[in-house]
């Protein structure tokens, strides 16, 4: 059998049903899928292919995927830090959008979250942002994959003046992304139940059904949010969300850091879906999300980064360890969120929670050909017992070696195949001038 990529010689972790470890195994890619995936053996020579991928020393894992971005927010790291929420959003990121966010800032501000993405090991993003026909554009030129939502606000945003306009704008963005590649897939993103009425939401989740799309929204990411669903509707965050028909198996959650054991078992029965972004919570001091009572409820979680504004980076290494560690410091509860059910948060969960699992998520045949190759071969991955407890408690996003999307090699030893790095941190650097002056 002869194949168009073959990657070799490393150790295989699958996150497969049966999480099978493949030891100096071999994965066959035809047409951007995976068609073999096996161990090798001395007797048997590896197939013949157009590109071999030498893995000898590392560890072969599926592509990552971050279930929570705003990828052009990578333009604002580190604008400002160590505020609340509210503060944080109303008196710096939102005036900075409003006078900085434009097609050509949001251009390179998603290639520069592409390149850092790619080069940390994240093959898929799940995104929500302004001007997302032009993320789309630029995503598409990457080569990655990519849930990418049009967002949806009650007020003046970013390309959408008119708020009148937003569910129709959001629209139009997804029928014109609904078949335009195969790598995008388009969404709807509504902010939240504070920023957007139950009007909109209603609209906005009939658009997202009519075209089968997937509707996301930050939901009870604040104890401040709670506090004003409560006094303005009588219910939690969630039940709001469930008395006007939003919950169901196309919606994400995101955040869901205030939640009662009530609100767990609705977004189980209604089989809505989380993403979990322990950075950006604990980053904000919003709290702590209770996401291993979600887990025993069979909700699927992901982890997102969330916006380069409140984490301050896209690496979802740092998100897996700040998931495994948080949730046992805060339970005081060492069997929390183990190596294991962590790494699928950002590998197969991550998948069923953007409705991907038949595609993506693991490494099976039939599958996409996303995967990454980390680097073992150093100090701290020495010696190594067990891989997932290393990709979980001791890799980084820099251990990451080679990054393949649907069988096309993106990152080639560390460098980006697909995106001029050089070109795109100059045009950032001059961007930020011209914020930093502004926001003096
Ligand atoms: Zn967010």
């Amino acid at each position: 059998m002869a194949f168009e990529m073959v990657v070799h010689n490393g150790t295989i972790v699958t996150a497969d049903s049966n999480f099978n470890i493949i030891e100096d195994g071999y994965i066959g890619v035809n047409n951007g899928r995976i068609e073999a995936i096996a161990s090798k053996t001395d007797t048997q020579p590896l197939p013949q292919a157009d590109e071999t991928i030498d893995a000898t020393g590392g560890i072969i894992i599926p592509g990552l995927i971050n279930t929570h971005t705003h990828l052009p927010m990578t333009l604002f790291r580190g604008l400002a830090d160590d505020l609340p929420l509210n503060v944080w959003l109303e008196k710096h990121i939102f005036p900075a959008e409003a006078a900085h966010v434009n097609p050509n800032t949001v251009r390179c501000g998603t290639l520069l979250a592409c390149v850092e993405m790619l080069l940390s090991g994240t093959t898929t993003c799940c995104d929500g942002y302004f001007y997302e026909d032009i993320v789309a554009e630029t995503v598409k030129e990457t080569g990655m994959r990519a849930v990418l939502a049009q967002g949806v606000i009650d007020f003046p945003a970013p390309g959408v003046p008119d708020p009148s306009q937003n569910v129709q704008t959001a629209a139009a963005y997804a029928e014109k992304w609904s078949s335009a590649s195969p790598l995008i897939t388009p969404s709807i993103f509504c902010h939240s139940p504070y920023t957007c009425s139950e009007k909109t939401l209603q609209k906005a989740k009939t658009v997202a059904n009519e075209k089968d799309l997937l509707f996301q929204v930050h939901l009870a990411e604040t104890k401040f949010e709670y506090d004003q669903i409560i006094s303005e509707q009588g219910l939690t965050p969630v039940q709001h969300l469930d008395k006007i028909g939003i919950l169901d198996e196309r919606t994400l959650l995101v955040h869901c850091v205030w939640l009662s054991d009530d609100d767990i078992d609705i977004i189980a029965g209604r089989k809505a879906k989380v993403s979990h972004a322990p950075e950006s919570n604990t980053k904000l001091s919003s709290g702590i999300a209770p996401v291993h009572k979600m887990i025993e409820a069979e909700i699927p979680v992901g982890l997102g980064t969330d916006g380069c504004a409140s984490n301050n980076n896209m690496d979802l290494f740092l998100e897996m360890d700040m998931a495994a560690k948080l949730h046992k410091v805060n339970t005081l509860d060492p069997t929390v969120m183990d190596a294991r059910t962590v790494f699928k948060t950002v590998t197969i969960e991550a998948a069923k929670a953007l409705g991907r699992e038949g595609d993506i998520g693991s490494l099976e045949i039939g599958k996409q050909a996303d995967l990454v190759i980390l680097d073992a071969d150093q100090p701290h991955l020495v010696p190594m017992y067990n891989p997932i407890s290393h990709i979980v408690y001791a890799a980084k996003g820099s251990d990451v070696r080679d990054v393949v999307v649907s069988g096309r090699r993106l990152v080639r030893h560390r460098q980006p195949v697909s995106i001029d790095m050089d070109a795109v941190l100059a045009q950032t650097n001059s961007i930020s001038r011209s914020i930093k002056s502004s926001s003096r």
